[in-house]
Parts: C-alpha cells; structure tokens; sequence
C-alpha cells in the first residue's frame, strides 16, 4: 500500500487488501458461492469501490440491506447478482426488478408487492427479465423473516407466483445469532426445516445461505452454498478471541489525519472539554482534527491511542465534535504530521478493535460510523 503523505482527515482504502480478504475467505470457506456485503457504504470504506474490488476478488454476489444501495450500485454501472434484504413498509420493488436487484422477501405481502411490481413492469413493456426473490425465514434472530408457523402458506403463494411466471424463488436464507455454539445450531436445525418445507412446496432454491463472516468461519455445517461475508472481507475479525492476522486478514482501512495544531504548556493544564485531563508537567499538546463528527467515539476519550512519528500517544481529555487533543511530552511533533488513528495493527498502528476496546464497542462500528467528512483514498486497486 502507498502511504504517501496525508490529507486533513482521511481513510486510506487498500482495494488490494480487501480483494485478497474475499479471496482468502473462499479459499476457506470453499462454497460454491460468495456474497460480499457492503452495506453501510461497505461498514464506512466506500460501497461502489469496494464492490468492484470485492468482485475482483473472487465474489459472485453483492449483498446490501436496502434498495437504496442497491441502486446506488446499479447507477454505478455494477451488473453483478445483487441482493437487498430490509425495506421500507411502502418499498416499490419496480425499480429494484427492472435494475435486476434480487429481493429479501420476508413475508408474503412483500411477495405480493413484488408479484405486482412485476406484472406492473410486464404491462408497461419495460420487463423482459424476471423478478427475482429470496425468502428470508426467522431461524431465531426475531428481526425479519418469514417465521415457522407462516412457512407453508408462504411457500405456496410463492410457488404459485411462481408458476404463473410472475415471481423466481431463486433464494431461501436466513441469519445466525452468533449466541452460542448450541443457539446457532439450533437455527441451523430450524434453517433446514425451513429448506425442506420449501421443497415440499415445489420450491426448488438455487441458493441457500444462512452464515456471515463468523458462522461462515468456524460453522461448517452453516455454509450451505453460499456465505455472506461482510465484516470479513474488510479485514476485521468477528471475534473477540482471533485477531485479523490470526484469521490470515488485513485490515482495509486505515484512518489518519494531520496534526492541526501543537502548543507548549505548563504543568496543571485543562484539555479540551470539562478538563477531564491537566497535564501534569511541562509538555506539548497536539490537536487532531477528527472529532465525533468524523465517527471517533466520545467513549474514547482519554482512553484510545493514536500514532505519530511510530510513537503511541493516548487522547487526552475528551473527544470533541471535530477534533481532540494528544499529550505527547517532549516529542518534536510539528503541525502538519501524520496522526494514525488505526489500520494494520501489523505496521505498529493500533487498530480498530484497540479502538473498540476503548469505547466499549465492536470493530464493525468503529469502521462503519467513519463520517463524511473523511475523504476516502483508494489505494492498491486489484
Ligand atoms: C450485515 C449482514 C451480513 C454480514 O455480516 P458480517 O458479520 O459483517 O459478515 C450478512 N447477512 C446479513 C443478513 C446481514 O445483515
């Protein structure tokens, strides 16, 4: 990766990293199929970029949470098999099916919907394809889902949506907790009910999935054909006992900026907001123009670390809206410098879990809450 010199406030994204992320999960994971998630403008490190790179990578489908995503993608001229599974009560599926987006159906009056949205499209003469839908089943998340009970009916309205051309059950999924080793099995279990009562309905799913990243790693009896790797694919592991070198990763993004500021000071000096930190001697304070605005956690402060000049400095006093303060003693740090939030925890930068740690969160929202005013730099394209 090029770490050539800094902007204001920037996320450097190495597109190598996640490419070679996907390929090393496949190789792993060894289903037939690989869905890259990248919801959430890909957890924070650029949808339509990491899109193509995970593509590159080996993915053969994309998968995001809503159609607004999906369309985004769309409208960047990405054609590859694309899935989005949450939707506004009032969704109109006619955009998402005539841009080819396959739909997460997670009851039957979204089947419905999407059944319409097709006859729709057919009557105006803009659909020449079919409307393709995946049938998400409640396995023990109570989020969505088609639950149990509902099961039969479902698949038989879908059968017969689909014998009358007007809808493809191309999917039957569903989502693990990660609870526990017995929880997931359980969903496992109930997921495989789900499969065969959807056969005996006379659907006969091309796909079916039920793992992300952690389920995908350590449950092989929850891979079915194809695995939805999000958190993976970025170079962050899912656990909290294995690092991302561990799981043979490497972190996507790496989250710097450049000093704004340096002051000298005396011993017993407040910083920054409610003088939560004085210093306690002479010393020199830095300021890093990335404040909570930007996604750095309040929770960190005076707890997370950051990198300047390979030197580790703790944040001291609290995180404000755009910026926070570093106390780094005698060290001839001058405005201008790189300040290294996190990224590779292999280059001596600390990483996004030591920021979780810090804030008492998770990797996946330390990434993912990355604001707009970071500017993303796409470096290593596969
Ligand atoms: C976000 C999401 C994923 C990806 O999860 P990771 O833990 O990041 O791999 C997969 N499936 C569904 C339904 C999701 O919402």
């Amino acid at each position: 990766m090029v770490a050539d010199s800094p902007v204001f406030r920037e996320a450097l994204i190495d597109l190598g990293a996640l490419a070679a992320n996907v390929a090393h999960l496949r190789e792993v994971v060894g289903t037939e199929h690989v869905m890259a998630v990248v919801k959430a403008n890909a957890y924070g490190h650029g949808a339509v970029e990491c899109a193509r790179a995970a593509l590159d990578g080996g993915a053969d489908w994309l998968g995001v949470a809503d159609l607004t995503e999906a369309m985004q993608l769309r409208d960047a001229g990405i054609d590859a098999p694309l899935l989005a599974w949450l939707h506004d009560p009032d969704a109109d599926f006619l955009p998402a099916i005539e841009a080819g987006v396959d739909i997460g159906v997670s009851s039957v009056s979204q089947l419905e919907a999407v059944g319409a949205a097709r006859r729709e499209l057919l009557s105006q003469g803009r659909l020449h394809g079919q409307a393709f839908v995946q049938l998400k089943l409640e396995t023990g998340l109570s989020r969505n889902g088609i639950s149990e009970p509902d099961w039969a009916s479902a698949f038989t309205r879908a059968r017969e949506l689909e014998r009358a051309g007007d809808i493809v059950v191309r999917g039957v999924f569903s989502h693990v907790s990660n609870a526990s080793p017995q929880d997931d099995a359980a969903a496992i279990e109930t997921f495989t009910r789900g499969l065969d009562a959807a056969a005996a309905a006379g659907l006969r799913p091309e796909l079916r999935h039920l793992a992300a990243s952690a389920a995908a790693l350590r449950i092989p009896d929850a891979r079915f054909n194809l695995v939805r790797l999000g958190i993976g694919i970025y170079g962050l592991s899912p656990f909290d006992d294995a690092t991302s070198a561990d799981l043979g990763l490497k972190p996507v993004m790496t989250l710097r900026g450049r000093v704004a500021a340096v002051r000298r000071v005396a011993a017993g000096t407040g910083v920054s907001y409610d003088y939560t930190y004085r210093t306690k001697g002479t010393t020199t304070l830095a300021l890093v123009p990335l404040g909570y605005a930007e996604g750095i956690p309040r929770h960190a402060s005076n707890q997370a670390a950051v990198t300047i000049g390979g030197q580790r400095f703790r944040i001291s006093g609290r995180v404000a809206m755009d910026q926070f303060v570093v106390d780094v003693g005698d060290t001839p740090v001058q405005v201008g410098d790189e300040v290294v939030l996190f990224g590779d925890p292999a280059t001596g930068v600390p990483s996004a879990e030591d920021w979780a740690e810090a804030a008492g969160t998770i990797n996946y929202e330390i990434v993912t809450r990355i604001g707009h005013r970071v500017r993303r730099t796409y470096v290593g394209r596969p």
